[in-house]
């Protein structure tokens, strides 16, 4: 598989994808005699073929390079089509570690939407497990088969189905799933058709993605209806801080800025009167830093006082969500309490 095995040499119909900047990654299924065309230029698709993954090429005029990317789950977010929303890699790999997704895990997973998550859940699970993935929409699922076909996912079954009505039982597999991720607007009509498919004999867990609060308590319930236990709710809210120094600012400062700005008026208005230009003559360098104007510091230069802040950054590709997780033990973990007639769990 493509996205799981690494490759050195890029050949004809290998998927590449194609750096062009830090927001612009392309994916290119390289067919000789073909060509990849940018803003900077055209790029033949003969000259990748036989390069390294990795490799940076340039336009035939040097007007400009890419980068040949090899694919992996995480660039192939950041490149594929959007079909619907999708789940990005902050949260995708938060929801793989607390769901202890392996090598060898049986996954559900429902609405597949543009196959984002799926590529994920395909690496993880490795040839030896085995992911289920339904869509219940024609064009998606559709779309989202020839992907996995072209990706070579092979560890994976796609089914065209409304899992809200029909479940997911697919016809002489055994399902057997230890991990379910629900990303659609009603996971509670879905939850209580996942008692036939899920792992008798381990432990099973899930993560339903939802947008709003509303949804969270209607899912919240339905789990404990249906015997999930240990519930937690993860609020998603991906922010990037970058740290910087910031100068410590005394009053004394701003008195001192106040008297060089009237000063500088002073001056300005002895030059007009002598016939000068002010503004060249406002080039000097006056040595004193009126916050921003006057003598350049350099962030952290010695002489100063500094105090270290965190600036919010908007980039980080994530959508703010609620992500509830919840687990059901294995049968033979679970007693019966005979002092009530509910069902108690056990250790
Ligand atoms: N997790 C996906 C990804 O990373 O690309 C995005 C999923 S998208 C938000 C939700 C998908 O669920 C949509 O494609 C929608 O058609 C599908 N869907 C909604 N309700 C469904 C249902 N009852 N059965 C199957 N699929 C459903």
């Amino acid at each position: 598989m493509t996205f799981v095995d690494r490759k050195k040499y890029i050949q004809e119909g290998d998927l590449v994808l194609v750096y062009v900047s830090r927001t612009l990654i392309k994916p290119v299924y390289v067919k000789s005699g073909e060509h990849f065309n940018t803003r900077f230029g055209s790029f033949p698709h003969d000259s990748m073929i036989g390069l390294e993954f990795g490799s940076q090429i340039t336009t035939p005029k040097d007007r400009g390079f890419v980068y040949l990317l090899q694919p992996t789950p995480e660039l192939w977010t950041m490149s594929l089509p959007h079909r619907t929303q999708i789940v990005y890699t902050p949260d995708s790999s938060y929801i793989l570690q607390r769901l202890n997704v392996n090598v060898g895990s049986k996954v559900i997973e429902a609405g597949t939407g543009s196959g984002s998550f799926t590529h994920a859940f395909a690496r993880s699970v490795n040839e030896e497990g085995k992911l289920y993935t339904f869509e219940f929409h024609e064009t998606r699922y559709l779309k989202a088969k020839e992907e996995f076909t072209k990706h070579g996912l092979n560890n994976l079954i796609i089914t065209h189905r409304d899992v809200c009505e029909n479940g997911f039982e697919i016809d002489n597999i055994d399902l057997d799933a230890d991990t379910v991720f629900l990303d659609l607007p009603a996971p509670w009509s879905a939850i209580p058709k996942l008692t036939n498919v899920i792992s008798k004999n381990r432990t099973v867990g899930i993560c339903c993605f939802s947008p709003c609060f509303e949804q969270v308590v209607k899912t919240v319930e339905t789990l404990q209806d249906e015997g999930w236990l240990d519930i937690e709710l993860t609020e998603v809210q991906g922010r990037l801080f970058e740290s910087h120094k910031a100068m410590k600012r005394e009053v004394d400062d701003a008195v001192k800025r106040l008297q060089f700005v009237k000063e500088k008026q002073r001056e300005g208005l002895e030059l007009i009167k002598a016939g000068k230009h002010p503004r060249k003559e406002a080039e000097k360098d006056y040595g004193f830093n009126p916050f921003g104007k006057g003598k350049r510091i350099i962030e952290g230069e010695d002489g100063y006082e500094w105090m270290n802040v965190s600036r919010l950054e908007h980039e980080v590709k994530t959508h703010t969500s609620y992500l509830l997780f919840a687990k059901k033990l294995p049968h033979h973990a679970i007693k019966v309490n005979n002092n009530s007639n509910n069902t108690s769990e056990t250790i």
